[in-house]
């Protein structure tokens, strides 16, 4: 049998990769700055100092280094559940009678679910290096706040969450286990910042909202001693963590001498499909790969298919930095749907300037074929795909089916980023016939761009 007819493309402990890869040393022409909101200028260390970990700001900042040392002690925590499975999608392709190869890289074999674990794990080290006793974050779907709890319980750190407080109604699982990890969950908005106590005055009764949760976990890592706030996705920083899955996909893909055609990842923030083509984006800027990059969005939610290349903040209260971004604006509520970790209005910077550029593609969908996709394949697979990612499923399952018709044999790879196992509200709603479709309009839309700030440079 030869190497490239296995299922699953086995990597030893070993070969897991010891460096992250920064895309941005293989682009051009680099994404703009952010920007200081008060003085229109480039945001310096010190003012990103304030609010993150100091190893974390000198990653955000620095465009240029293109391998970036995993330290030794992350890499035994990553050995804990890496290298992840890049498995053959045998199963579906024979069933989709497509000429096409699919595999896809699965994050989910972790507690938390997802690939957020990778960064989670990177941020609290080097906060734990740094001397640093606590940290606080928000969540919303509550992928990153158990991620996040996961690793602080390991490297021994204090956590505060602010979860939305609806989410942490309609999941009162993922609450259990971030609480079960030690971390202190507080339901936002909360009495326990000036902001949320304003918006529970001005809106009693409120649900709150990711935005609003920023706000407050912002207020706390500043009014606490020796503590920091952390981020799930956007920033550069968290790409390079992610850029594991990638750099793993890369080896493993290598050592069968596997060469991918088409690389689909779901985009939220856009880090685990930033991960998944970081070793591999620098070939198509050369010129030297026809390669195609896909990245898959709600059709709720479409920021970079329907939104602005514009600076922009990144929270709905107008704290953080301008950045320079596919934005539906800050102030953008996309209606109600299953994939919460799908639901920002902004998108990486990094992401952004490489679709401006022409080097990747994006496309939306609406959540009904996303759970037709995930039932298709967990049927056929045996896995229960989050429905984040199965928006790549769909992506990838629709490619297969061009590649049948055209009879091309393509080789199609996609991040399934986590599972399914807290979203069964979601499936059950699919299932019963209840799920609905939203799409904004044109208008509803404008109304988001309305809010952009102006900015001039
Ligand atoms: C958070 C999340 C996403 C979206 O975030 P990105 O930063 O775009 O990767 C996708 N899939 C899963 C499973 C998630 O938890």
């Amino acid at each position: 049998m030869s190497l490239k007819n296995v299922t699953r493309m086995y990597l030893s402990e070993d070969e897991i990769p010891r460096h992250w890869y920064n895309m941005r040393a293989d682009m051009r022409q680099k994404p703009d700055p952010m920007l200081h909101p008060g003085t229109g200028r480039p945001v310096s260390a010190e003012d990103l100092g304030a609010v993150f970990c100091k190893e974390l700001v000198r990653q955000e900042l620095d465009a240029d280094t293109r391998l970036v040392d995993i330290p030794e002690e992350l890499l035994d925590f990553y050995k804990s559940t890496r290298p992840t499975p890049l498995i053959r999608a045998r199963f579906l392709e024979k069933e989709l009678d497509t000429p096409a190869e699919i595999y896809y890289k699965f994050e989910g074999n972790n507690t938390s679910g997802s690939h957020k674990l990778n960064s989670a794990a990177a941020q609290v080290y080097y906060a734990k290096k740094e001397g640093l006793k606590n940290l606080t974050t928000e969540t919303g779907a509550g992928q990153w706040g158990t991620a996040l709890a996961m690793a602080c319980a390991f490297f021994k750190i204090g956590l505060t969450v602010y979860m939305v407080k609806v989410s942490s109604q309609q999941k009162p699982y993922r609450k259990a286990v971030i609480e079960t990890f030690g971390a202190n969950l507080i339901q936002s908005p909360s009495e326990t910042t000036e902001i949320g106590k304003r918006i529970l005055a001005e809106n009693p009764g409120t649900g709150g909202s990711l935005g609003c949760a920023v706000s407050e976990a912002l207020e706390a890592a500043m009014k606490t001693p020796s503590c920091r706030y952390v981020l799930g996705s956007v920033m550069d920083h968290v790409l390079l963590h992610q850029s594991i899955i990638g750099q793993e996909c890369k080896t493993a893909l290598d050592k069968y001498g596997i060469e991918p055609n088409i690389i689909i990842g779901c985009a939220g923030g856009g880090s685990n499909f930033g991960g998944l083509i970081a070793p591999f984006i620098g070939e198509k800027i050369k010129e030297k790969t026809s390669t195609r990059f896909i990245t898959v969005e709600p059709a709720s939610c479409p920021s970079l298919t329907r939104g602005r290349f514009a600076y922009d903040f990144g929270d709905t209260g107008k704290t953080t930095p301008l950045i320079k971004m596919y934005t539906l604006g800050s102030s953008y509520i996309p209606p109600t749907e299953h994939s919460g970790g799908l639901r920002y209005h902004g998108m990486n910077p990094t992401i952004s300037k490489l679709f401006n550029d022409g080097y990747i593609e994006g496309r939306n969908v609406k959540q009904t074929d996303v759970f037709r996709a995930a039932l298709q394949f967990a049927k056929i697979e045996g896995i229960l795909p989050a429905p984040e990612s199965s928006h790549a499923i769909w992506a990838a399952i629709d490619e297969a089916l061009e590649c049948k018709k055209r009879n091309e044999k393509k080789v199609i790879l996609f991040s399934l980023s986590g599972t399914g196992s807290f979203d069964l509200a979601a499936y059950m709603s699919y299932m019963e016939g209840t799920m609905a479709d939203s799409i904004p309009t044109d208008a509803d839309l404008e109304k988001g761009f309305a809010t952009l700030p102006v900015v001039s440079i």
